[in-house]
């Protein structure tokens, strides 16, 4: 199990899935190709033929006062996603979770980085053959403009969508506190505003004992994009805006002690951003 210590706030990684290669879909820039020559990206983030490493997981982050989760995965028993395998899983995120010592039961916030398929699913299980909230003692915190724009985009959906089986049943049990992006939600913890992957997307920065941390969401899926910012994902809704968002973040990052972990980032996971020329390179 892998775990950081920022001052007095752990952070845990519960993995729902792993996967090496398939990730032309969602970074098709990121060619093995184009990837082989960036050698630190071995061995965690890229296998010697230069399939890219990728990871699906929840970060648990314990601060004196709080027990959040960030970001729920893809959840099981859902249906209607586009990528075939995300439909109808059964798998043990939410023993691992328990084994890790976290029940469900005693999370107290949930913060999505942002609503995509990937980052809300576990908001909710199947009971009865209805969606609850997984997390029944928890607040769910969700920004305002990303809230919204996904709403309306659901009012204009033919099919059910995963707002509506991820999102819209905790907002309708009451559980939902929409926010800003420069939210604080405790003396640890703030959103910061990464936008251009979705209009609303933010990331979550660990300040204690004088260490710091960011955790990604999405604004940076895998850390070929420190060393190609450019490269956007196919799931950006604004490709010059993530840009503009990774160099300025990554910049900003360069040569500090501040430890980034990253929501997609497989293997270590974490690491320190140091330049590379005229781009970055994750240090781990
Ligand atoms: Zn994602």
């Amino acid at each position: 199990m892998q775990k950081w210590r920022i001052g007095e706030v752990t952070v845990t990684k519960i993995v729902e899935l792993e996967t090496t290669g398939g990730s032309r879909f969602i970074l098709p820039q990121a060619t093995r190709e184009a990837c082989i020559g960036i050698g630190w990206m071995r061995p965690h983030f890229m296998d010697d033929e230069g399939r890219l490493k990728m990871s699906i997981h929840a970060l648990v982050v314990e601060t004196p006062a709080r027990r959040i989760v960030v970001d729920t995965c893809l959840g099981n028993d859902k249906q209607g996603r586009s990528v075939p395998t995300w439909n109808g899983l059964q798998g043990p995120f939410l023993r691992d979770l328990a084994a890790a010592g976290f029940a469900r039961e005693s999370i107290d916030t949930v913060l999505c980085t942002h609503l995509h398929v990937d980052h809300v699913g576990w908001n909710t299980m199947l009971v009865g053959g209805r969606w609850v909230p997984t997390f029944p003692n928890a607040r769910y915190l969700m920004g305002r403009t990303e809230f919204e724009y996904w709403r309306s985009k659901r009012d204009h959906a033919e099919q059910s969508s995963v707002f509506d089986d991820s999102v819209a049943p905790v907002f309708d049990a009451g559980l939902v506190d929409l926010v800003d992006t420069d939210h604080r939600v405790c003396d640890e913890v703030r959103l910061v505003a990464t936008v251009g992957h979705t209009p609303g997307h933010v990331s979550i920065e660990i300040t204690s004992g004088g260490q710091s941390a960011l955790i990604t969401g999405d604004f940076v899926h895998h850390p070929c994009q420190m060393a190609w910012p450019a490269w956007a994902s196919t799931a950006d809704y604004d490709a010059e805006q993530s840009t503009r968002t990774r160099r300025e973040v990554f910049g900003r990052l360069a040569g500090t002690p501040t430890l980034v972990i990253g929501t997609h980032f497989a293997g270590a996971t974490a690491g320190r951003v140091v330049r590379d020329g005229d781009a970055f390179m994750l240090e781990t």
